[in-house]
């Protein structure tokens, strides 16, 4: 039998049996995303360029900080062939509160290599994004599933904690914990809904799934989470 409690909103279901979690686990973590998420600026953007660059500013930057610099940079440099005729300068002056200088230098030479490579059109094949500068794993995985369509999964340290706690692959070596996060999230990524499911786990792992001393207790899939069971129990 299932059942499900309600929160203070009336709206939110957690998830309040085990036997509920294969199938429920994405549609709970959608429905706390949806009263929880985040509202950031670049999270509205969906085109390849707007998604790149977004993703290369918060790196090593937290979303916050980006926010502001995101709605200044689009202003100033609004596509791909208006950041690859700035200088580096130029582009330094609008992100220089993101903190990392050489990330300037590094947009400019994107965006050139682009234009220069692939005619200005950002390409849509994951081994092609990968072998532009400053373009890693994490960022082609973004930008493949999320302006493409394709079921890349992107899966940075947030989202590996996460799904490792859920899934109790914590003491597994890190390359195979990393290869089973990533066909985990993969299997229960939603159809047609892969940006929302990305954003809702990234922020469950803001919220409550952080690094030292998660809030499992308010946590909507606790009981589906390895690490969460053993906490509450
Ligand atoms: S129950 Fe705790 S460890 Fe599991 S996902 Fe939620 S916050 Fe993270």
């Amino acid at each position: 039998m299932t059942s499900h409690k309600h929160t203070n909103s009336g709206r939110r279901r957690d998830i309040t049996t085990f036997e509920e979690c294969p199938e429920s686990l994405a549609r709970t973590l959608l429905e706390w995303y949806r009263e929880n998420g985040r509202k950031f600026s670049f999270r509205r953007y969906c085109s390849p360029y707007h998604v790149l660059v977004s993703e290369i500013m918060l790196r090593k930057t937290t979303a916050k900080q980006v926010d502001k610099v995101f709605r200044e940079f689009v202003e100033r440099f609004p596509d791909l062939r208006s950041l690859a005729s700035a200088s580096a300068s130029e582009v330094e002056a609008v992100i220089r509160p993101l903190g990392i200088r050489s990330r300037a230098k590094a947009l400019v030479e994107l965006a050139r290599r682009v234009l220069e490579e692939h005619s200005g059109k950002i390409p849509d094949s994951y081994a092609e994004l990968s072998k532009l500068p400053s373009v890693g794993e994490y960022v082609a995985g973004c930008v493949m599933l999320f302006c493409f369509g394709k079921r890349v999964p992107p899966v940075d340290t947030n989202v590996d904690r996460v799904l490792a706690r859920v899934f109790g692959l914590d003491s597994l070596p890190q390359t195979a914990r990393v290869s089973a996060v990533k066909d985990i999230y993969l299997s229960i990524m939603p159809d047609g809904l892969e940006r929302e499911f990305h954003y809702a786990i990234l922020d469950l792992s803001a919220a409550l799934c952080r690094p030292k001393s998660p809030k499992c207790k308010d946590c909507p899939i606790r009981i589906c989470c390895t690490y969460g069971k053993s906490y509450i129990d």
